[in-house]
């Protein structure tokens, strides 16, 4: 009996040791590194909370019981911030309510002001209709006759897709702010509104930006995704990955399982918030539609369900690389981090039958030091970084081809010139983007080489050496060694080849690839 009894003890005491531990938790950012090839899809499987990678480890945000998990199973860890809350809130001016970052109702009301200031030049708020949890999801547009559909280019920017990602509501309101405070006075303020329609959703996922003022109210909040009950004890599906184009392609990046940050829903645009958007985006027509999130200083563009490029990569590159240029940002990272099924910018390009096509960016605001909520001191810079990058994207809706790098001109030419005195002729190829100015460059003294691989003399070498032990004719070639890193050299030739339609460059390459990881 008495056995019985210290048994039953033991039990429960265990039981409430195990919920109270559940329930303090911290959140923990750590490395979970990749020691053998084999890891590498065993992490993927567990969908964690990615928000960094390198070479040999992913970084994630996670508890101790997590990590335990992921140690049980051989992976080694290593923790790099050990408490976030405290790390964040060590950041924040104590002075300022969540150091900075307003509430949903803030927001709101901040909205509301930019609406009631500017009749002329804001419209009314448009309801986009009801999140899962009953709340209201606004839109406003700022043009010249603002509540009347006019024939003018449209483009949209959002925020707060994901709830934790809370410094892009306030890019959002400054550009609100900066179209409207400056429409009298600043010519280019007022020829943006006068001749575009352009369209703000400062929260896109209102119930989950309110879930982390509940759970976290002093404004650390690591909530991302929507309020979604799933039925078995977990809340939440990634609006981002909820979106109809190629919904569930696959499992990378995009989840089945309701408990994963990335969970992408039932079906595709299963979520009453997707929805919203998407009946909104239909009703209009986006030239161009950003959504801003946080954090990696990247402009990502389609497509994002797996690694290749569209057909309009040459107008993505130049819209990219000019907001880009303007941001300080990185365009199109090519990253693994990034790949994922049910994204925005992939429905925005992709859908073309229900919609035309919108040429569709996420911008991931601040660095990885800033996180998910930057340090008080960060969040003035941040806003400025990307004012004027939104300001180009409206002023380009109507002229995106326009943001390219002009084609070189056609020359009309004979092939050899053996005189001293000739005459050049050029064509524009594109009349719509002609270059502002070409540099011509005369090349003589061409050469037909037929390099051994023996010497560097035919090449600048970066990179390379001398190898001996494989070759094609003579004794050696070029050698790239055997790397465990990624491999980058390359050999420049030092005097001009002449290369006409039809000609061949022909090489003989020995390579070795590892298996799982080349390819
Ligand atoms: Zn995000």
């Amino acid at each position: 009996m008495s056995y019985r009894i210290l048994a039953t003890l033991i039990a429960i005491s265990i039981l409430f040791t195990t919920l109270a531990f559940s329930a303090n938790q911290n959140n923990i950012q750590a490395r979970v590194f990749i020691d053998a090839k084999p890891q590498l899809n065993q992490f993927y499987a567990q969908h964690l909370d990615v928000v960094n990678r390198n070479y040999n480890y992913f970084e994630i945000i996670t508890n101790q019981d997590e990590l335990n998990e992921l140690e049980a199973i051989g992976f080694r860890t290593e923790v790099v911030i050990d408490d976030l809350k405290k790390f964040i809130l060590s950041r924040y001016d104590k002075t300022r309510p969540m150091g900075g970052y307003m509430t949903l109702s803030e927001i709101n009301d901040a909205v509301d002001v930019i609406v009631a200031d500017h009749p002329d030049i804001v419209s009314a708020k448009v309801d986009l209709g009801q999140t899962i949890e009953g709340r209201t999801m606004w839109a406003v547009k700022i043009s010249d006759n603002p509540n009347v559909d006019e024939d003018e280019p449209e483009v949209l920017f959002t925020s707060a897709i994901h709830a934790r990602e809370v410094i892009t509501p306030l890019v959002l309101l400054n550009v609100m702010d900066s179209l409207t405070d400056k429409y009298a006075s600043v010519p280019y303020i007022q020829s943006l509104v006068d001749n575009y329609e352009t369209w703000f959703v400062p929260v896109v996922n209102p119930d989950g930006y309110y879930h982390n003022e509940v759970i976290a109210p002093g404004g650390y909040g690591m909530w991302r995704k929507n309020r979604r009950d799933n039925g078995d004890g977990t809340f939440g599906v990634d609006l981002n990955r909820n979106f109809g184009y190629l919904w569930g392609y696959d499992d990378i990046g995009s989840s089945p399982n309701t408990d994963d940050q990335t969970y992408r829903g039932t079906g595709p645009f299963s979520e009453p918030e997707t929805q919203n958007m998407r009946d909104f985006s239909i009703a209009h027509e986006f030239e161009i539609s950003v959504y801003y999130h946080s954090y990696s200083n990247l402009y990502l563009w389609p497509w994002s369900y797996n690694l290749t490029t569209t057909e309009d990569e040459d107008i993505f590159v130049g819209l990219g690389d000019s907001a880009c240029f303007l941001t300080g940002y990185t365009p199109n990272y090519i990253n693994p981090l990034y790949e994922a099924n049910g994204g925005t910018c992939d429905w925005y390009y992709g859908e073309q039958t229900l919609k035309n096509k919108s040429y569709s960016f996420v911008v991931e605001v601040g660095t990885y030091e800033d996180g998910f909520w930057p340090a008080t001191s960060r969040i003035v810079p941040l806003i400025n970084e990307n004012y004027l990058a939104t300001l180009f994207l409206i002023e380009v809706i109507d002229s995106v081809e326009q943001a390219m790098v002009p084609k070189p001109p056609a020359l009309i030419l004979e092939d050899t010139v053996d005189h001293s005195s000739y005459q050049v002729e050029w064509t524009h190829p594109d009349p719509f983007n002609p270059g502002v100015n070409y540099e011509l460059v005369e090349y003589s003294d061409y050469s037909q080489v037929t390099d051994p691989a023996d010497n560097f003399d035919n090449f600048i070498n970066n990179g390379f050496t001398l190898g001996y032990s494989r070759f094609h004719s003579d004794y050696s070639s070029f050698y790239s060694g055997m790397s465990t890193a990624n491999f980058s050299g390359y050999l420049t030739t030092r005097n001009p080849v002449l290369i006409k339609p039809g000609d061949i460059f022909r090489f003989w390459t020995f390579y070795r690839i590892e298996d799982d990881y080349d390819y």
